[in-house]
């Protein structure tokens, strides 16, 4: 049964904690109710856990289509399969139970595996492209469900073909390596480690990794660089001990979010010549003075993409 509803407050399920009433909104619980939905054309977006979305402080009109109730994942061997709104650090955990090894990194972020395939999600040196066999996606435009395996997935950095031609993703193989249990909760402590002494966890909400790093180079670096850690607007500031990292310390809106980014992208341009890429992806109305900061830094990828 899809849950739908109006005039939905979205704050809550991003890990921002930041965002308005979205016009309409639905809940499939089943891949065939998230594919009727989506074939209506009616619906915006089709998002998952909402850990790399900023959403408009504003009233957004747009209808998006939640995928968290779609969970569920099977093991077998080592074949893992998994459902778009199922949570990375879920099976991760079970997996390792199993003694079975590639995704000891998912311990260490909230995304679901239709989101982490979106982006290709990756950390300390393990990525999803890494252990994907195939996935099932629905392409929009001809109202097919298309099968796609690795190499037709075209795994980028924070890229795939879902990317590139806007595929939903509905359910996703992987194959998994047979490990031993203590080697692989020992990588999982260290992974969790590692992230606490570096990065915020979610006390302060944030969306992880705020730019893409440029070629050869890491966002992190450039943005330490031009001293911006501890940087402030109005509720947002740049975290203390990650300058790629914005947190929402104090009631943050989206439009603190985007004068900050602007701040850091400009900072960076003018000492480096480099244009840093938004990693993370913005939901709000066209045509607003926020939306106008969110066109011009992701304008060079739109040219890109050309
Ligand atoms: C504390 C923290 C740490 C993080 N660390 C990392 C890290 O180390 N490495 C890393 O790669 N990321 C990291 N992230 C970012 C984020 O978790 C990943 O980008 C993740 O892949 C997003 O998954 P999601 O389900 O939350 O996607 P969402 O934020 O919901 O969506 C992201 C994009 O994916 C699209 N999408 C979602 N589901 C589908 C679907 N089923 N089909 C098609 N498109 C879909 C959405 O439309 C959107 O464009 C971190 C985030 C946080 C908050």
């Amino acid at each position: 049964m899809v849950e739908i509803y109006e005039n939905y407050e979205v704050k809550k399920h991003s890990t921002f904690k930041i965002g308005g009433k979205v016009k309409k909104v639905a809940f499939p619980e089943t891949i065939e109710e998230l594919i009727s939905l989506i074939s209506t054309n009616e619906y915006h977006h089709v998002i998952g856990n909402c850990s790399n979305i900023l959403f408009s402080s504003n009233d957004i009109n747009k209808k998006i289509i939640f995928t968290e109730k779609i969970n569920g994942y099977f093991i077998n061997g080592c074949s893992v399969i998994v459902s778009c709104g199922t949570k990375g650090p879920i099976v991760a955990s079970e997996c390792a139970k199993k003694n079975l090894s590639g995704f000891e990194f998912l311990i260490g972020f909230p995304g679901s595996f239709g989101g982490m395939i979106y982006m290709n999600a990756s950390a300390h040196n393990q990525a999803i492209a890494d252990t994907f066999v195939c996935a099932n996606l629905y392409n929009q435009n001809n109202k097919t469900i298309i099968h796609l395996n690795k190499e037709e997935m075209h795994f980028k950095y924070r890229n795939s073909i879902a990317q590139e031609n806007g595929y939903i993703v509905l359910d996703a193989q992987f194959e998994l390596k047979k490990g031993e249990t203590e080697q692989i909760q020992e990588i999982m402590k260290r992974n969790v480690e590692f992230r606490k002494t570096r990065q915020p966890s979610l006390t302060y909400p944030n969306a992880g990794s705020i730019f893409k790093n440029p070629e050869n180079d890491s966002a992190g670096r450039l943005l330490d660089l031009c001293e911006l850690k501890g940087t402030v607007e109005g509720g947002a500031m740049v975290f203390q001990n990650h300058a790629n990292f914005i947190v929402n310390k104090d009631n943050a809106t989206s439009t603190d979010v985007l004068t900050l980014m602007y701040k850091m992208y400009s900072k960076v341009r003018e000492k480096y010549r480099i244009e840093l890429i938004p990693e993370i992806k913005y939901i709000g109305n066209e045509r607003t003075e926020e939306y106008k900061l969110w066109k011009i830094m992701t304008e060079n990828t739109q040219k890109a993409k050309k």
